[in-house]
């Protein structure tokens, strides 16, 4: 880890002290103190007024017992989490996981993560994020509602379409925001479509939001090759997950000419040398909800299943994590660049640690941060809310433009950002200086918030 200089280190050190054990949280934290060096000897009034301190302690935290039913009458209790951290530019907004790894320091570190990236969109959104340690995995479609019906029963009180807008994260898609709104809706007797984002097509839902992460961060990789005067021509592209980012990171690189030859599932990963076929992996994972080796049979033996996590492994151009947080370390990292990986772009939070982020910075790899290259889902639910406000709803063509728009902007911010503080090139200081000097200013315009 780079050093901190002695007014970050300290700031750093009250992090740990207030927040302990909550691992993940801390290195979200470290991670974007340490851009923040040029930015506090450009600007000292940051510091004085312990904008930085402040920002790292969420506006809100609320935990809440989560009662429901499973199939066979069993009562079953999980925790529920909402961190509201930072309402400078709008209101709350952020994603719900419900994964068992979930507690409160996860919830922080993407809460945290969340500031910085709805900043980057030029978007009217804070951050916040929640979620629970229920496991959807074999759940039953009305053990799924029950769930969801029951954390709705007690987050209700504290979201509104001005206050804290939810929307989806791993475990909660299209179908959980169904049942949470539904939820919303018989409890305050309000159609408030503004409340959640990720809602269908028919009810409020906005065209592309579903595919939005996935394609957002493939506009991100377009824009740092088109930068390079390249193109997704032939590229080879090995993708992590094969949950939404994945799936619609694929169609979107196929669309541009470029060839996905492996994803993953917590069960191993799949190389299909002729490229994924994306209609099969759609049925797999999307109707079915079951595992790669399904995706297997469907190909006949044209492609193989590998056990284990060793996804790095497969040669390729461009590597797209995207499955969960600290999937891509640094032994991962140095096969990549050994192989000849020239750009890593995170789709999902956090995915590459510490280490593999030193690596490839040192291997000049270009590296998109997750702030950065996976802002397109949250900036497409701000297009959602701008929808809903005004009772409108835009053409698929005419909102992928507006997504295509939003990531060439934040790819131009990164850039001239960096270059300004004196990193050019380096997307990573790019994205925590530009992200965090727009809310900085907000909080200081706002009084002591
Ligand atoms: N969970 C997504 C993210 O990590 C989307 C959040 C949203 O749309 O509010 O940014």
């Amino acid at each position: 880890m780079t050093a901190l200089d002695q007014t970050l280190h300290d700031i750093y050190d009250e992090v740990l002290h207030r927040n302990p054990g909550e691992t993940e949280f801390h290195q979200a934290v470290y991670e974007v103190l340490s851009s923040l060096e040029p930015v506090i000897a450009k600007h000292p009034q940051y510091a004085d007024a312990a904008v930085i301190h402040r920002m790292c302690e969420p506006e809100r935290q609320i935990i809440f017992r989560v009662p429901w039913h499973d199939d066979s009458g069993t009562v079953q209790i999980n925790r529920g989490f909402r961190v509201e951290f930072n309402s400078a530019l709008g209101p709350y907004k952020g994603g719900l996981r419900f994964h068992p790894s979930v507690y409160l320091g996860i919830i922080k570190f993407l809460g945290f993560e969340q500031i910085f990236k709805n900043s980057l969109t030029g978007l009217p959104i804070g951050g916040g994020k929640g979620g629970s340690d229920f496991d959807p995995k074999g759940r039953s479609d009305n053990e799924i509602m029950r769930f969801c019906q029951s954390f709705m029963t007690e987050l209700y009180r504290h979201i509104g379409e001005y206050t804290d807008v939810p929307a989806g994260d791993i475990g909660v898609g299209g179908r959980e925001i169904g049942y949470l709104f539904g939820q919303y809706k018989r409890i305050t007797n309000r159609y408030e479509s503004g409340v959640l984002t990720g809602k269908g097509l028919t009810w409020g839902g906005s065209q592309v939001r579903t595919e939005a992460t996935g394609y957002g961060a493939v506009f991100f990789i377009d824009e740092i090759l088109k930068a390079a005067n390249d193109t997704f021509d032939g590229k080879r592209v090995v993708v992590s997950g094969s949950g939404n980012v994945a799936i619609y990171a694929i169609e979107k690189i196929h669309q541009l000419g470029g060839i996905v030859v492996a994803c993953s599932d917590s069960s191993g990963y799949v190389v299909d040398e002729k490229g994924i076929d994306l209609e099969l992996l759609k049925e797999v994972k999307q109707d079915r909800r079951e595992r790669l080796d399904a995706y297997i049979e469907g190909r006949g033996g044209a492609a193989e299943l590998v056990n284990g996590r060793l996804t790095w492994d497969v040669p390729c151009d461009i590597a797209v994590p995207s499955a969960t947080q600290n999937e891509l370390d640094g032994d991962d990292a140095a096969r990549l660049i050994k192989n000849g990986c020239k750009i890593v772009a995170e789709g999902a939070n956090m995915p590459c640690t510490p280490e593999a982020v030193k690596l490839f910075t040192e291997a000049q790899v270009k590296f998109a941060p997750g702030k950065a290259a996976n802002a397109g889902g949250v900036a497409t639910s701000a297009l959602e809310m701008q929808q809903n406000a005004s009772r409108d709803s835009w053409t698929f063509g005419y909102t992928e433009q507006r997504l295509a728009a939003i990531m060439n902007g934040i790819h131009d911010r990164c850039l001239s950002t960096a270059d300004e503080y004196g990193a050019p090139g380096n997307y990573v200081v790019g994205a925590n200086i530009a992200g965090f000097i727009q809310v900085a200013d907000a909080m200081l315009a706002q009084g002591l918030i």
